[in-house]
């Protein structure tokens, strides 16, 4: 008896030396892959670092707002941006076609010197979101104000910082005598915030029957960042290869009403609570596969050994890393469907029950599912409650397909930022975007499409997106305009 358990015991510590030596090879060997210094001469080109920063600064002073109500928008404010940019880039503008599409957007051309091949299309958009507590600012959010190493206002990272970025690269690229061989197209919307359906789309179905073929598509949507794996020290260039779907249900439950000193068994605000609880309790199913996937691959030659182990044997311990990313709501969200609560209303006075609760949630839908197997998902859950569920419309868009992180055009798009920032050269990994961009009404129109902004923000920089006090440091605009630069002319290249 004795022995049998000795020979068991022997054979499996066996097999963990064998697995132990099994993940520390591999992790040594993904280590291996960490990618050699740069060998491309870094980018040297002189910036007007005052002259650009004001250019930004005097963009952010013009609000350009939109609104779902397409009456409320001030088309005045648009107009001005656009003579703006005129006055501001005369090399721009004596070169390029430029044409306005959907009544504010604008679609320039420069047209390359061989015309029969794909290609390329910078995007950006010139409207942003309302503020709604100017008074909070430490400087007024539309006063383009300077200081402190800052550039201040609404825009300054979403998403002016692309739309003059591109501009001062394309401005210095022409002073430069450069001449592209693919056609670039540059496309800046005037709608992105409420969903880009009158600017980008209407620019994409122009060039899509003008049978313009694209090679490679950027647009706003990833960031330079730090600390996403502990022990990672090196920045991480994050291009969204993809974008999450977009759908809102609307909850609605009944109940006869009445008098709250007689209540039933059943109210419609218990009966919505218990819908809304039955979701929050049943998350959607996380994935590690896609850009997460690919983003932790990238990063994990770069980790230290013991994160390593994990993530060069995602095979063994994807259950844990799952674990460990959907900790924080941000890897979390890179995970699966995300299901929010957003609006829940019911009642009007504290001695009446109401006969109707109603709330609505929000879900940004994975790769891989749609609106539709969302909503059924839904239905099951709640089936079993009297709430009815309705799709919200006008909103709900699915998941956009995932654009290559394998192939030649990432190459090129990782050379040119690693060109750009030789001095600190990040990694370059793809990602997942969250939120919703422009850049997905042209995945019918290129394989390649890409969302990054070649600045490097920290976390606290980017809550101020959509929220008080945005900003975006010179510095990192002087680097946001140097990737465009050369991202410029090496996706133009043949
Ligand atoms: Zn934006």
């Amino acid at each position: 008896m004795r022995k049998l358990l000795l020979r068991i015991l022997a054979a499996t510590s066996g097999l963990i030396l064998g697995l132990v030596i099994v993940l520390l090879v591999r992790a040594w060997q993904v280590g291996q892959q960490a990618e050699p210094p740069v060998q491309l001469k870094p980018l040297t080109i002189t910036l007007e670092v005052e002259a650009l920063t004001q250019r930004l600064a005097g963009a952010l002073r013009l609000p350009t707002i939109s609104y779902q109500d397409p009456t409320r928008i001030d088309s005045s404010a648009f107009r001005a941006l656009h003579a703006y940019l005129a006055a501001n880039f005369p090399r721009v503008h004596a070169r390029l076609r430029r044409e306005v599409v959907g009544g504010l957007s604008l679609l320039y051309t420069w047209v390359g010197q061989d015309t029969t091949l794909p290609a390329v299309l910078f995007m950006g958009h010139q409207d942003v979101v309302p503020v709604a507590t100017p008074e909070a600012w430490t400087h007024p959010p539309f006063g383009g104000i300077v200081a402190d190493g800052y550039v201040w206002g609404r825009g300054a990272l979403d998403d002016k910082v692309s739309v003059l970025g591109v501009l001062e690269a394309v401005e210095q690229l022409l002073a430069d005598g450069f001449r592209p061989v693919r056609t670039i197209y540059l496309a800046f919307g005037h709608d992105e915030e409420v969903g880009g359906r009158h600017g980008a789309r209407q620019i994409a179905e122009l060039l899509a029957a003008r049978g313009v073929r694209l090679i490679t598509v950027v647009d706003e949507g990833g960031f330079v960042v730090d600390g996403i794996i502990p022990g990672v020290t090196q920045p991480v260039a994050l291009i969204g290869v993809a974008e999450k779907g977009y759908l809102s249900l609307e909850l609605i439950a009944t109940a006869p009403g009445g008098h709250s000193s007689t209540p039933p068994h059943q109210t419609a605000i218990g009966t919505l609570s218990q819908a809304i609880v039955t979701l929050e309790a049943h998350p959607f199913p996380a994935r590690l596969d896609g850009p997460t996937r690919g983003l932790l691959e990238r990063l994990a030659p770069y980790a230290p050994i013991g994160s390593r182990v994990v993530l060069a044997n995602l095979w063994l311990f994807g259950p844990l890393m799952k674990y460990l990313l959907a900790q924080s709501p941000a890897g979390n969200a890179s995970l699966r469907t995300t299901t929010a609560p957003t609006i829940f209303e019911a009642g009007v006075k504290e001695n009446v029950l109401p006969t109707r609760a109603r709330a609505v949630v929000n879900f940004r839908i994975y790769p891989g599912e749609t609106v539709a197997s969302v909503e059924q998902r839904v239905r099951l859950l709640l089936q079993d409650l009297p709430v009815q569920v309705r799709r919200l419309e006008g909103t709900s868009t699915n998941p956009s397909p995932i654009s290559d992180f394998e192939g030649e055009a990432f190459r090129r798009m990782v050379a040119a930022i690693q060109q750009a920032w030789a001095e600190d050269p990040p990694i370059v990994a793809p990602y997942l975007v969250p939120g919703a961009t422009d850049a997905r009404y042209f995945t019918g129109l290129s394989s390649n499409v890409y969302r990054f902004i070649g600045a490097r923000i920290t976390s606290d920089l980017l809550a101020t997106l959509h929220g008080v006090d945005e900003r975006i440091p010179v510095e990192e605009y002087v680097k946001a305009v140097r990737t465009y630069y050369a991202l410029l002319r090496t996706l133009s290249g043949p």
